[in-house]
């Protein structure tokens, strides 16, 4: 059987950990893949590289496909954040994230079946902060029409392709009548012109907060600029059991890097509890999105078998500590090993 390349970027914190428990099962499953092992962030650093070394981006420029394990940031000082570099770099402009339900995983609201899709190389994280005065430090939100079409119109084909009804845009172009507002006309005008069939609605951000939380399964596509992607995504983890469940995809137009929307978690890095379901997903989304790319049917019925795995280990209350089981990163694995029929 023909493996195909896929970069692994195993990340910090609780990265490595649960990068080796997600590569046991992909193997178990026998997944056609063969990894090519890369560095980035603070591993990278250890090692005596750049943060984000130029040979992992062209090993993904090359291969085309990344998995990869959370970056450490450092806070309020230090370097740039490898995750939004790599996002970057890359022109990996669309992040998504599927928030829904498990069978198994008892949360407030059944029925949340929501694709939220974030712009992934401006607004606020353009990462231009100046210092204007003593008094006195600025940050720069960035909107350009180039990239807010490209979201867009990216967006509206995957609600097509994916069979989704509606788009919804939060945004607070009442305030940021400029960035937000240009953000709007771009989804609005591609609604309009070209995909008139997908339901669209605007929602100003903080009444659409409001709303989620009292009945997210009201929404189908959520469309968010960069910054309300990323606070957006944490709060609908929430919603169906937090953030070792939620997967996710970087999209450009040739390379994808998959990763989970955790971080890297330092509080429970090394321990050996974290839950490496939520890279499992992005690892599944990953084996989705190259047997459409390659056409390789193998990679499909692969991610069918680790998907059926992990529902029928969570279906028999197999559960890491997070969704209130007993089980560490490590048995995690092993239940989903012993359940991909
Ligand atoms: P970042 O700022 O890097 O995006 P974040 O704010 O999303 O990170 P995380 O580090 O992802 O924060 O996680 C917040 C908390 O959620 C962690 O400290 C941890 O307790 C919990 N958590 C995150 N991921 C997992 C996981 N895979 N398994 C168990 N608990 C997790």
């Amino acid at each position: 059987m023909k493996k195909h390349p896929v970069v692994l970027i195993p990340g910090d914190g609780i990265g490595p950990e649960v990068t080796v428990a997600v590569q046991r099962v992909l193997a178990e499953a026998g997944a056609p893949i063969e990894w090519v092992p890369c560095r980035a962030g603070l591993a990278a650093l250890e090692a005596g590289q750049d943060v984000l070394p130029q040979e992992t981006l062209d090993a993904i420029e090359r291969h085309r496909f990344a998995l990869k394990g959370p970056c450490t940031t450092p806070v309020g000082e230090g370097f740039t954040s490898v995750n939004v570099q790599l996002r970057k770099r890359l022109t990996l402009y669309a992040a998504v994230r599927p928030v829904r339900n498990l069978a198994g995983v008892q949360t407030r609201f059944d029925g949340v079946d929501l694709v939220i899709i974030r712009e992934n190389t401006e607004g606020l994280y353009s990462g231009v902060e100046n210092q204007v005065t003593d008094d006195v430090v600025m940050s720069m939100k960035v909107a350009t029409q180039t990239a807010v079409n490209r979201i867009a119109h990216w967006s509206f084909r995957f609600a097509t392709r994916r069979r989704r009804r509606k788009i919804t845009v939060f945004h607070k172009a009442n305030i940021m009548k400029m960035t937000d507002g240009l953000f709007l006309r771009a989804a609005r005008k591609v609604h309009q012109y070209e995909y008139p069939n997908i339901e669209y609605q605007e929602m100003i951000i903080d009444a659409g907060c409001m709303k989620l939380v009292q009945d997210p399964t009201q929404f189908d596509v959520l469309l968010l600029e960069n910054l309300y992607g990323d606070v957006v995504s944490d709060l609908c983890a929430g919603l169906v059991g937090g953030l070792g469940v939620v997967p996710g995809a970087n999209y450009g137009d040739r390379h994808a890097v998959f990763e989970a929307v955790h971080g890297s978690a330092p509080d429970i890095a090394g321990k050996g509890v974290a839950n490496p379901l939520a890279l499992l997903m992005s690892a599944v989304m990953m084996l989705n999105h190259m047997a459409d790319e390659l056409g390789d049917d193998g990679l499909l019925q692969c991610a069918e078998r680790i998907k059926g795995g992990y529902n029928r280990a969570l279906q028999d209350g197999e559960k890491t500590r997070d969704l209130g089981g007993t089980l560490g990163t490590e048995a995690f694995a092993d239940a989903v090993i012993s359940r991909l029929g």
